[in-house]
């Protein structure tokens, strides 16, 4: 038989809120199958907008760097080759490998 103190089930409490504060952001994900079922990030979104984000690289204004895009950004974490995948700041959406915003940061060798 186990007895748990207060101070036991408010630690064991504690632990499964965080967990699941941790989880929350990927349950959609996992619900829907993988992550390549989230959307797609619209050039229209307000956020996209105001970052100048287009799928096509080529087709962004403020690009200065021909070689930028998505794909080798640091804040890009699709796997290589993938036309898509997710980045750090459009949480639960995906951006276009081919795609630019003013963000991009040139990703670590
Ligand atoms: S931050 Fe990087 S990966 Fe994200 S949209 Fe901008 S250029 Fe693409």
């Amino acid at each position: 038989m186990t007895h748990q103190t207060p101070d036991n089930s408010r630690r064991r409490f504690i632990k499964l809120t965080a967990i699941g504060l941790v989880a929350a952001p990927f349950a959609n994900a996992l619900l829907s199958g993988t992550a390549k079922a989230a959307d797609m990030v619209s050039e229209t979104d307000p956020q996209a907008s105001a970052l100048g984000y287009k799928a096509d690289a080529t087709k962004a204004e403020k690009r200065t760097d021909a070689t930028a895009h998505c794909a080798n950004c640091g804040l890009y974490t699709g796997k290589e080759g993938e036309a898509s995948g997710p980045c750090a700041i459009f949480q639960g959406k995906l951006v276009a490998a081919n795609g630019w915003c003013t963000a991009w940061v040139k990703k670590a060798a």
